[in-house]
């Protein structure tokens, strides 16, 4: 085995994987394999770090919390990853990290880069860091709970039942045994013109998923738990009404003063 693979933020069922965790579990077993995660989803909206959590190869991109268009995706890479690669024999081009980071001190690329991707991304985190990395993890945190909070109430179900591990970024909600999630989605967006996320593979149909990700506020929050609430009614899926109220005292109860920026 050469690495293990694991998914920071699972985007497809709303739970976080505790990568410091794996990281430990591969030192204890005193095994070399290089860790590798995919956080596209997680960057910018729940904590990561790489170095502290004894990451090697991370891999991300712009469409999700970090508020752009598709089209830039990224690699951080440790220095025992980057030895790895060199004598991994894998013929390569385009994606070789050498050529990479033999012209990255001039501040260029080897090749014609994405200009004005990389000017969004700069806005982006120009914006992150104004208002504070903690502030944004905490607001993701709390708009998590407040949505969690809403489908309790509704007497639906969270997919994720791990205490703990429920994600920031997006809450994947199971509908009722005989109805269809795929029949509510297109519902709520023919109504009421809110986008919501499928299931996939094997929870296709069974769930639809809310993001809570990005520049999303309290005032966003309640406008999407509402028009989820609409489309609950309107599909005729048994729920209890409510639910956006009950959100709404989680946000009140969980009002937070957020810190300085750094
Ligand atoms: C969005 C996402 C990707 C990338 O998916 P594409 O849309 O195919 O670029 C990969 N992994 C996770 C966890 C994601 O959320």
């Amino acid at each position: 085995m050469k690495a293990v693979c694991v998914v920071h933020n699972e985007t497809s069922t709303g739970s976080v994987s505790p990568i410091a965790q794996v990281r430990q579990a591969i030192d204890a077993a005193g095994h070399p394999a290089l860790l590798m995660v995919d956080t596209i989803s997680g960057l910018a909206s729940i904590d990561f770090r790489f170095d502290e959590w004894g990451v090697d190869v991370a891999v991300s991109g712009s469409q999700k919390g970090l508020m752009l268009p598709p089209g830039l995706s990224f690699n951080a890479v440790s220095n025992k990853a980057f030895e790895v690669s060199k004598t991994g024999g894998m013929r390569r081009s385009y994606w070789d990290w050498q050529e990479m980071a033999a012209i990255n001190p001039t501040g260029y690329f080897p090749y014609t880069p994405g200009t004005n991707m990389l000017y969004g991304l700069n806005e982006a985190i120009a914006m992150l860091h104004e208002e504070g990395l903690d502030n944004v993890f905490a607001r993701h945190q709390r708009h998590g709970a407040a949505t969690r909070a809403a489908v309790r109430h509704w007497g639906l179900e969270v997919l994720c039942r791990q205490q703990g591990q429920e994600s920031g970024v997006l809450t994947a909600v199971l509908v009722p045994e005989g109805h269809s999630a795929d029949a509510f989605r297109a519902t709520a967006l023919q109504h009421y013109d809110i986008s919501l996320g499928n299931g996939l593979s094997k929870v296709a149909d069974k769930v639809f998923r809310i993001g809570h990700l990005g520049d999303i506020n309290d005032l966003t929050l309640a406008g999407t738990l509402t028009g989820v609430e609409l489309g609950l009614r309107k599909s005729g899926i048994p729920h209890s009404e409510g639910g956006v109220a009950a959100a709404m005292a989680e946000l009140e109860c969980t009002r937070f003063e957020p810190l300085a920026a750094e």
